[in-house]
């Protein structure tokens, strides 16, 4: 548990404590199509994904947090702006969680309406500053958004509701586009706050440019000892947001779920598709959640040394491989049976 932070709880014993972090994505099928929607909640959970936000554009959207509580058991997040009616009857539908940007539902009464009706249902509420929607009060003119200016943001906002609201159900998240602004922001806010913090680098991109933003980002700080739930931002199927997520919390050896696949870069003498190989064995164990290390080796520079870290692993040969098990070669197979060998061998474990 992180030192004097803040406890915020949601349903199902979801505590943001820092000792679990707790994976977040969104849906993004049209509010309105419930049936998509419905849909791709199922297969965030099956992934892994703890919890599930949903943008709600309408007070009639409500109805998305309604069929959404009766079919998955993750919390549900209404992502609410501008209008704060929507978050009010959101929290009366069920909402588990409300997210909004201060800086877009602006008026003070208003939110403070927001503030009430989750007091009543013990709603917590993520204040979420954005670097594309900062209040113009914390630019000069001409002024790019910075970390201070998206810190003094945070900062304002956690004391309106603290000190004005009486509310202190509160996650911030502090989010940019530029990795240095999220991790300089977010170090400053947990040296002055402890209120937990929601992790994310905003509009990272696209799969590849997100991952390496987010791992940085995401990873600095949760190698600080700060961040208890993160999002990683990719346009695209927020599918891939929970794999890219789980792909972090392994490299950072903070949470171990899911098979972990060690694969060579492939080289001159590579003689059996390793590329092909990994895809597939990757694909097919993605919701497998065994935590094993497999090795999908090349040769036998380094195929031998590599399995032995692993708990199975195959070092090919020309057209061949050889079966690993705990670093000993138990069997080999001819190129095209790899994949249903390794799974064979998953499966056992
Ligand atoms: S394991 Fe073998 S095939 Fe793979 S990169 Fe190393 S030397 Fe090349």
């Amino acid at each position: 548990m992180r030192r004097n932070l803040k406890e915020v709880k949601l349903k199902n014993g979801f505590i943001f404590n820092g000792e679990k972090i707790y994976l977040q994505s969104m849906l993004n099928k049209p509010s309105k199509n419930i049936k998509e929607n419905l849909k791709q909640a199922e297969v965030l959970e099956q992934l892994g994904c703890h919890i599930i936000r949903v943008s709600v554009p309408s007070v009639e959207d409500v109805k998305l947090i309604k069929a959404l509580k009766k079919h998955v058991s993750s919390p549900i997040v209404a992502d609410v702006h501008f209008n704060h009616e929507i978050a009010i009857e959101a929290v009366k539908n069920g909402a588990d969680k409300i997210r909004i940007n201060p800086g877009n539902i602006t008026k003070k009464e208003n939110l403070k309406k927001i503030v009430d009706v989750c007091k009543n249902y013990e709603v917590p509420i993520r204040i979420g500053v954005n670097s594309g929607s900062l209040e113009k009060e914390f630019l000069k003119k001409g002024e790019k958004v910075g970390h201070k200016a998206l810190l003094k943001s945070a900062l304002k906002n956690v004391s309106l509701f603290e000190n004005e609201f009486n509310f202190s159900n509160i996650v911030v998240s502090i989010k940019s586009s530029n990795v240095l602004d999220v991790v300089l922001a977010c170090r400053e806010f947990r040296r002055l706050k402890n209120f937990p913090l929601h992790l994310g680098v905003t509009e990272a991109g696209l799969e590849k440019a997100s991952l390496v933003k987010s791992s940085i980002a995401i990873g600095s700080l949760l190698l600080d000892g700060i961040g208890e739930t993160i999002r990683v931002s990719i346009t695209g199927e927020p599918e891939k947001e929970i794999e890219a997520a789980k792909l972090i919390l392994n490299a950072l050896n903070i949470e171990k779920k899911g098979v972990e696949i060690i694969s060579c870069p492939t080289c001159g003498r590579t003689k059996i598709n390793i590329l092909k190989i990994a895809r597939e064995v990757e694909e097919k164990l993605k919701c497998c959640e065994k935590n094993l290390k497999i090795a999908i080796m090349g040769c036998v520079v380094n195929g031998p040394g590599e399995a032995k870290e692993c708990d199975i692993g195959i070092a090919g040969g020309n057209k061949v491989a050889v079966l690993f098990k705990k670093g000993e070669v138990v069997a080999s197979f001819k190129e095209e049976e790899i994949v249903d060998v390794l799974l064979k061998e998953i499966e056992k474990f």
